[in-house]
């Protein structure tokens, strides 16, 4: 089954992201479970958690069809102690989060070297920052997702992440988000069928499918290799529909949540129907 959604709104409490979802057709989402522009939150309270639970059975969401996406501010790879010890603590408190929301994975940026250590050093701090997190929490998986390689942001090669994995000593709570934007931002083709089948034979290869633990759909507002994350709505982009179609044909899609991040949100009930048709015409081969 293929479980499609989109990052959605969760103003107003958390227990309105699974509403928000139901109401776009959606059976997957993404959500912050905290303001993403804020280093901290106050803790959940017991009734906050309730609350969330009880609207994802109500509206039919498992943890296995939820994605939750942690803070823009942290930098798991930061170069400087003070940044590097306040990223790990927000990343702990935002894993401890899904922990009490039942959740099983926390999907993050795998962070930037600022130009000042190498990629190789800020990838091991990853790593290291990985390691930290997943003995202080139970039950929660940290994935990684790979970037556009903007300035010096880490995650653009999926040797990046495999470097990462290798590294961590628990592998069964590590895992990867592949955003088609930013793959193809970062030079990975996807416009045809045989580009598509390239690159994921190339992401099987270096990191493995049994990693995967959920994908961003989006398509690209500038060309193959431009290193710029600008999302476009699906099959309006320099991506196209064909990518999209190959996806959803693809047995590694299924049974993990796969999530727009496609800037026109009016579009999002459309783009969740066109994805689920072709879905259909799978099933009818
Ligand atoms: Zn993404
Ligand atoms: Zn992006």
């Amino acid at each position: 089954m293929k479980l499609i959604g989109a990052h959605v709104s969760a103003s107003g409490g958390l227990e309105n992201a699974p509403l928000n979802a139901k109401n776009i057709g959606a059976n997957a989402f993404a959500l912050f479970t905290k303001n993403q522009r804020q280093w901290f939150s106050p803790a959940l309270g017991d009734a906050a958690v309730k609350a969330f639970m009880e609207a994802c059975v109500k509206y039919g969401f498992t943890a296995d069809s939820i994605l939750p996406h942690d803070s823009y501010l942290i930098n798991l790879g930061h170069p400087a102690s003070d940044g590097l010890e306040k990223s790990r603590t927000s990343f702990n408190e935002e894993m401890k989060r899904c922990e009490l929301l039942g959740l099983d994975r926390l999907n993050f940026h795998p962070g930037s070297h600022l130009k000042e250590i190498s990629e190789s050093d800020s990838l091991a701090r990853v790593a290291e920052s990985i390691n930290i997190a997943l003995e202080r929490t139970h039950g929660v998986t940290a994935v990684i997702e790979n970037t556009a390689g903007q300035g010096s942001n880490l995650g653009y090669k999926f040797e990046h992440l495999a470097g990462i994995i290798d590294k961590v000593e628990d592998k069964s709570r590590v895992g990867v988000c592949i955003d088609t934007c930013h793959a193809f931002a970062a030079g990975y083709d996807l416009k045809t069928a045989a580009d598509c089948e390239k690159t994921f034979a190339e992401f099987d290869r270096i990191v493995g499918f049994r990693y995967l633990k959920g994908m961003h759909l989006n398509d690209a507002k500038k060309d193959v290799g431009s290193h710029v994350d600008r999302h476009e709505s699906i099959g309006l982009g320099m991506i196209g529909i064909e990518c999209f179609k190959w996806l959803i044909s693809q047995d590694f899609t299924d049974n993990i949540p796969l999530i727009l991040e496609t800037p026109d949100e009016e579009k999002w009930a459309e783009e969740i129907a066109m994805l689920r048709s072709f879905e259909a015409k799978q099933e009818a081969k």
